[in-house]
This record gives C-alpha cells, structure tokens and sequence, in this order.
C-alpha cells in the first residue's frame, strides 16, 4: 500500500483515500473550481467550533501564499490570537496584514492601523 504524508496534521494516509482518515483533510488534488469553494468555506469557518481548524488553516495559508488577500487578512488574525496549535505572533500577524493591505484588501489596512494601540 501506497501512503502520503497528509499535509495538514501529519500522519500517514493511504494514498487512495479521498480524504484524510484523521483531521478529514482533502489529499486529492482540488480543481480551480473546488480550491475557490473549499477557500470560501475555510474563510467562513475557521473560527468555528464546529470546524476542522487545522484544515481551514492550512487550505487559507496556502491560498494567502498564492496572494489572495482575503486569505492574507485571516492569516494575520490566526497569528494575531494565536488558534488551537498556532502559537500567537505579532509580528506573523503584522506581515499578513501588511500583504493583504498592499494586496488592496481595506479590512487588514483598517487593522494595521489599529496594530499600534493594540
Ligand atoms: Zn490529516
């Protein structure tokens, strides 16, 4: 049996599943279409108890390195609080919102702005 390292928590999947046995993370390859919604619906929940974090978390790092601001500005908040097994960074936290802001994005310039009183 063939197995990936499951990029999301780490352990060793069978390389045939669709979806990780453990943290449910998807393994295949997402279409353009398929990573778009999968993105949406990790930007939405991510902070839900209900949801898969370390999922979320790593479907948003991957969009926000590929230069989606949105996913930037989420990125800045996970490090800004600091969320399940990411450590709280400032200064994380302040380079993805620098991103997201240079990207265009309003809500993460709104929040550097607001970084110096925090
Ligand atoms: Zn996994």
């Amino acid at each position: 049996m063939k197995y990936v390292k499951c990029p999301c928590c780490g352990k060793k999947a069978d390389k045939t599943e669709e979806n990780c046995p453990f943290c449910l993370f998807r393994l295949t390859p997402f279409t353009p279409e398929e990573e778009e919604s999968a993105l949406k619906s990790a930007l939405k929940h991510i902070f839900s108890p209900m949801g898969y974090f370390m999922a979320d978390f790593t479907i948003i790092r991957a969009a926000a390195k590929k230069g989606n601001a949105e996913a930037q500005c989420r990125l800045g908040d996970v490090y800004l609080h600091g969320f399940e097994h990411i450590p709280q960074s400032r200064r994380k936290a302040k380079m993805w919102y620098k991103k997201s802001a240079a990207n265009g994005y309003a809500p993460a310039a709104e929040i550097l702005k607001r970084f110096k009183e925090l």
